[in-house]
Parts: structure tokens; sequence; C-alpha cells
């Protein structure tokens, strides 16, 4: 509806083989600072003395659980997703976490990307007499763990052996009756971090929400690497690490939070760093006021403000509490809806040339109703500022960047753009500008849906 990209998903765990911890709660608290991750469905999977009792619902956390709920839900393992539902996945069915019992017991699955290989796999594994229950990746691999832990002598083993069977992104925590494993694609596709609270182990997407718990962050699991934590302590497994990786940079530009650190890069950084490298290439007088467009787009306005020795202020005042049912029954005014959604501050605009920055233009569905609002507010000037490239190739790697044609950069010239949303100059940030953004990073950096060099074979566009 706003004409945002979406991530498919955030996961979160933490064992505590002291026992005195609410992880539970600790994991209720931990996945509210990752809903910006997902907001269609989430869960929580407690396990208690090798029982593993599982909630699951569609909606926000504050929808989803009571105080009841998570009173019932005791253990010192525990497992938490939020999701975001593309379309081919919707359905009450692929809420996660996924959990399943087989001989060796329950195991829960929590994952965050997309095996681009999916439909290949769940239809061979179908051929061997697998059947699937719901169009989850995270039911492949617990089903494929589950059959290889039946040959290996530990479920991070069996893990390991099928990673090289998986192609794709996947940030992964799975839970057993007596283990908590983490695991990160060796291309590092999703980010996935490891903390610690007392003697409690965490693992998070992000660092925000160890942070969030009142966590000690301890470091990012490497690309290709496995943790192990059983009550004896933590066993990690470099096997798999090595490969050249390719981070998605779209994290560092919107999906993440701003106060979170991914392997070894500030995000807030990396969009102020966008910013500047926006401000370079613009005269350093072509406005009065720079503002932001809330949330991802206000660090990268501070990165350019700074550079271009223009003022930064508010200009946008973003109304937080629109929730779902409203937007589903507000569909058809997408104008009204943009203009309850942000509201613009005449007191700021007014008489005044603008720089308004934004993460990224989708299809550009909304852009043009932003801007006539700003205008109306009394802006002069809006010159318009994209802190990513032109989107024009879809992400196969768990977000839901549309296929080629539905992409606006894909239809139309830069100059067409700039007519459609009704801006007096547009521009986005170059291909070549992703280098400076994220210097501090140790990874190298996925940007196929900018530049169509995808970092793995992927299947054709239908
Ligand atoms: S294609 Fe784009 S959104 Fe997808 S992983 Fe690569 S950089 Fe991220």
């Amino acid at each position: 509806m706003f004409d945002r990209i979406h991530e498919e998903c955030g996961v979160f765990g933490i064992f505590d083989p002291a026992k005195t911890l609410n992880v539970t709660q600790i994991t209720y608290s931990g996945l509210y600072a990752l809903q910006h991750r997902g907001q269609q469905s989430c869960g929580i999977a407690v396990n208690n003395e090798g029982k593993i009792y599982n909630h699951n619902d569609e909606g926000l956390l504050n929808e989803v659980f009571n105080e009841m709920i998570l009173n019932y839900l005791k253990g010192n393992i525990a497992l938490g997703h939020v999701r975001y539902a593309s379309s081919e996945n919707k359905g009450r069915e692929n809420n996660l976490p996924y959990v399943s019992k087989y001989t060796k017991g329950h195991i829960a699955v929590s994952y965050n990307g997309s095996l681009v290989d999916a439909n290949t796999l769940r239809a061979n594994l179908e051929d061997s007499g697998a059947m699937f229950h719901t169009n989850s990746d995270a039911e492949i691999i617990a089903y494929m763990v589950s059959r290889e832990r039946l040959k290996t002598e530990s479920t991070e083993q069996a893990l390991m052996n099928i990673m090289n069977r998986l192609s794709g992104a996947y940030s992964l925590v799975i839970m057993t009756p007596n283990k908590l494993i983490a695991a990160r694609d060796p291309r590092g596709f999703r980010p996935l971090c490891m903390g610690k609270k007392g003697e409690a182990v965490i693992f998070a997407s992000e660092s925000c929400a160890i942070d969030a718990v009142g966590g000690e962050f301890i470091r990012d699991i490497k690309p290709g690497e496995v943790v192990a934590v059983t009550a004896e302590g933590i066993n990690e497994y470099t096997d798999k690490c090595g490969q050249k990786t390719s981070s998605c940079i779209f994290e560092h530009i919107y999906f993440a939070r701003p106060d979170s650190v991914i392997d070894g890069q500030s995000v807030h950084f990396a969009r102020q760093e966008a910013g500047k490298c926006l401000a370079k290439r613009d005269p350093k007088d072509l406005a009065d006021i720079v503002i932001g467009v809330p949330d991802s787009g206000l660090d990268a306005a501070l990165g350019y403000a700074a550079e271009a020795g223009i003022p930064y202020g508010i200009g946008l005042n973003k109304n937080r509490y629109i929730g779902r049912t409203f937007i589903q029954t507000a569909q058809s005014e997408r104008e009204n809806l943009v203009r309850l959604k942000l509201n613009p501050l005449p007191a700021v605009l007014k008489g005044k040339r603008v720089v308004v920055v934004d993460d990224s233009i989708v299809r550009g569905t909304t852009c043009a109703h932003l801007i006539e609002l700003i205008r109306h507010a009394g802006a002069t000037e809006v010159h318009f500022r994209i802190s990513s490239p032109k989107f024009l190739n879809p992400c196969y790697f768990g977000t839901d960047i549309p296929s080629r044609d539905k992409l606006i950069a894909h239809r139309l010239t830069l100059d067409e753009i700039r007519k459609e949303i009704g801006a007096d100059s547009l521009a986005y940030l170059e291909i070549d500008d992703l280098k400076e953004i994220a210097k501090d990073s140790n990874v190298e950096f996925c940007d196929a849906c900018f530049t169509g060099n995808y970092p793995i074979n992927v299947p054709e566009e239908e």
C-alpha cells in the first residue's frame, strides 16, 4: 500500500541453562524489537524439559500474545519469529516457528530468507515420499535436517550435511529437545547475530533485539557458520565458512533498524553515508531545507544536510498507529491514506525549496501523493532524493521486490519518473556509491536488485 519493500522475517532464540530467566517474556521483547521485519504473523515456541509448546497467529505481537498465553509458555529454551507473508505463502499454516516431531523428539525452526530452489527441493522430496503441510521453506529444512539426523550423531552435524543441498538465503535458529542451533547461509544474505544475558545465549536477526532485552551483543554469526548451544556450552562450526559473501546491502538502506550493527557496520551510519553521497552530486544551494521520509529516510536526510550544509528539518509527521485493518479498509483511498500516515508540517515547509530524502521508489504509486502534500504545505520546490539506486530487478533472497514489469525504474526513464511523481528534480544513489556506504562492514554485498548481478543462480523470471 505504501509502495514499500518488505522483509520476510525476523528470528529470535534464547537458551538459558541456569533456568533463572523468563525466556518467553524475553523472546516476546526481542521480537518486539524485530517487528519491523514482519508484521503479518508471529509466534513463540518454548521448550519445557524436551517438549515444545508453540503459539503463533496472524497479527502483530500485541495482537497475538497476552499475559495468559505468555504465562502458559514455560521453559528454558525459546524460539520466536515475526513474519511478512509473500503472496505465495499466505495462510496460517505457514506461520512460524515451524514445529514438528520425529523419532529424535521435537524440532522447531525459525527462518529468515528464501531458498531459490525450494520448488525443486520440495518436488524431489515429495517424489521420495515426503509430505508437506505448508509452503514454508522452514518445513523443507526441518524435514531435511530430521531425515539426515537419523544418519548422524547430532542435529548440528545433520544441518551442516544438508547445507550443500540448500541454495539461497537462510538465517536459521533451530530448537531441539536439548539444544538451540543458529546457522547462516555461506553467502550471509540475511543478518544473524549472537548475544548473551547472564548465562543465557541469544540469537537474533539484528543486534537491536539483543539490546532491547538488556543483553550484551557478542558477535555476528559468520556466513556459513553453525553455532550449537547446549547446557554444557557453545560449539562453533566453521566448515562451511570462507565462500565469497553477498550480504544484502538493502538491509543497511532500508530493512534493518538504524540502531542495529550488522557485520561490523552501523546501519545508522550507512544511511547517513548514503545521504552524503547524494549531496555530493548536487549543487550546494539546491534547497533551503532537507527533510526525510520517516523512518528510513531520516538518517539519510541527516547525512545529506550535513554534507550539503543545508538545515535539516522535520517536515513530515508520521502516524505510527495506523493498523492493518484500517489499511485494508482504505485500499481505494491511497491519497487519504498517505495523508493520514505522513502529515507535512506547513510551519517547516512554507516558502521553502525542499530536498526530500526517501529510501526507495518501487512502483511509484505513493510518491506523487506525498510530493503533492508537501507542495500543498507551501514548499516552493521539491527535490526528491533516493538513498538507494534504481530498483531494476526482483529479489530471490527473502524480500518481496516484485517482477521487473512492476518496477517503475524498469518501465520509465529518470525524467519520466520525475514527471510522473511531480518532483522538480529527482536523483538516486549511484551504484558506485554502494561501495561507500558500508565501509566498516566485514562482508561483501549483494546488489542484484539494482545491478542484475545475481551472486548465485536464480530462476528465470516468468
Ligand atoms: S537482491 Fe537486493 S534486496 Fe535481495 S538480497 Fe540482493 S541486495 Fe538485498
